[in-house]
């Protein structure tokens, strides 16, 4: 199994210049269960099968039914759309077998990754001492980059283990945060929202609220405020978070998964003034920054309060950690987030940024936002259509004047019966509307215009498959 096979290898490397080649990648559609479970049965057996013929099941059964993050069509949640730089060289981080676990395994790695995550730091306006590493995405880097904030507050504040503890969010936090004050045994102190956004007011108005209630309730030790909301990419209040947080001593965290690739336009990065004081933030360059899954950028303000509490200790990982890691320029990415294993996934990243050069990068990521503001413009300039709120990143939500969530998931269908689209409705304030996401750098004003004029043109007779309904039906309001 190990010996190198050439007529193997053949066969995927065909394959994937045919897959690299296509431009742009179809759609793609939604598989149902039940026709997948015929196409894949029997695939894997005691004796194996020849690689052309698993290849051809792959390629005829699953290849379709995925839906195509790199088509410029993939509007949806929030899409990802890999360089062609970064997805191959996915393939040598595949190929080579390499990982990142430590500075003794891995160090060349590390080094280039940790490159990247300086130049992401840099962006932010963090010190020269911010680091950390890569992660899965934003959802392990809110619950890494949490844990540090609850036990950095538990051994500062000297409160035991069974102290109830509150971390403020808002009520447009990403749903992966709540998961993470579900796992750590953390309270969401929920602050409301002024337009969706949280502002530094109403978390002192919270704050001050909370404090009556401490005893009982818990302390508030953190704030989570959103740079770029998923559902409407909406910048919060950061610099009066940040205030807030220095006032009362809160760990803030800025989960910046989506908008975080702002950073490279010069606009964006004014509305985010404050990020520079978070104490942790959270990137997502799967997202907008073009690199393929899975992806997330993790960085600690003070990367040592992170090593304090995630450094694994086990007699046979001894060797990693050498004589005091403080001392050593060594980093040891399993040290600042709860995995161990991992791939070094920051390097496609790292080659893609080498290969393009950021300016690349600034216009790709400006790219979206006027593609936002083109979308905005011709909803504004359409009859039936309205506005829900002015885009500020590259997400645009907007409303069909009377119509149902019926109506708006029969469209979401038929835009990917007829491949013009993929997109998923959102819900806004109690009602279902239309959500378009911006991140790959091919859409064009046409393909825009083309999409819109299906939601004033008449709906052509729809002749929708059932599982294309559900998929729509049980996409609705994930985002
Ligand atoms: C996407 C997203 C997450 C979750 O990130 P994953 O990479 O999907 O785990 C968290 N927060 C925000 C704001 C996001 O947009």
């Amino acid at each position: 199994m190990h010996a190198f096979d050439p007529t193997l290898t053949d066969t995927i490397v065909r394959h994937l210049v045919d897959r690299l080649s296509l431009d742009p990648a179809p759609l793609g559609r939604i598989g149902a269960a039940a026709e997948l479970e015929v196409q894949l049965k029997g695939a894997i057996g005691a004796r194996g099968a020849d690689p052309a013929d698993v290849l051809r099941r792959y390629t005829e059964a699953v290849e379709p039914t995925v839906v195509s993050c790199d088509s410029p069509r993939f509007l949806a949640f929030i899409p990802g759309a890999p360089t062609k730089a970064a997805a191959l060289f996915d393939m040598v981080v595949s190929a080579a077998s390499l990982h990142g676990v430590s500075w003794l395994e891995a160090s060349g790695a590390i080094a280039a990754e940790n490159q990247v995550l300086r130049l992401l730091a840099d962006l932010a306006g963090l010190p020269a001492e911010a680091g950390g590493c890569f992660v899965s995405g934003g959802s392990a880097g809110n619950l890494s980059a949490l844990v540090v904030a609850r036990d950095t507050a538990r051994r500062r504040l000297g409160l035991d283990r069974r102290a109830p503890l509150r971390i403020a969010v808002s009520d447009q936090t990403h749903s992966s945060v709540a998961n993470t004050l579900s796992i750590i045994g953390v309270d969401p102190l929920v602050v409301p929202t002024e337009d969706h956004r949280l502002t530094g007011r109403a978390l002192a108005a919270a704050l001050a609220e909370a404090e009556r209630t401490a005893a009982a309730d818990g302390r508030v030790i953190g704030v989570v405020a959103t740079a770029g909301t998923t559902n409407a990419g909406i910048i919060d209040d950061l610099a009066g978070i940040a205030d807030q947080a220095t006032a009362h001593g809160l760990w803030l965290h800025v989960d910046a998964a989506y908008g975080g690739a702002g950073l490279f336009a010069p606009e964006i990065r004014a509305a985010m003034t404050g990020i520079e004081r978070a104490d942790s933030v959270v990137i997502d360059p799967h997202k907008w920054l073009f690199a393929p899954f899975d992806c997330g950028a993790l960085l600690y303000r003070d990367p040592r309060l992170a090593r304090a509490v995630h450094t694994q200790d086990a007699s046979y990982l001894d060797a990693i950690h050498g004589d005091g890691a403080e001392d050593h320029d060594e980093w040891n990415p399993s040290d600042y987030a709860y995995h161990l294993t991992r791939r070094p996934r920051g390097l496609p990243l790292w080659f893609s940024l080498a290969v393009h050069g950021t300016d690349a990068y600034r216009a790709a990521v400006e790219h979206g936002l006027r593609i936002a503001r083109f979308t905005a413009e011709l909803v504004r300039r359409t009859e039936g259509l309205e506005l829900v709120r002015e885009p500020e990143l590259s997400v645009v939500v907007l409303r069909r004047v009377g119509w149902s969530g019926d109506d708006y998931r029969a469209w979401c269908d038929d835009l990917m019966q007829r491949q013009i689209a993929f997109v998923a409705p959102t819900v806004w304030e109690g009602e279902t509307v239309a959500r378009l996401a911006y991140v790959h750098p091919d859409i064009t004003e046409q393909m825009v215009e083309e999409i819109i004029a299906t939601l004033v043109a008449p709906a052509p007779a729809p002749a929708l498959a059932p599982a294309a309904v559900s998929a729509a039906a049980a996409a609705e309001g994930r985002a």
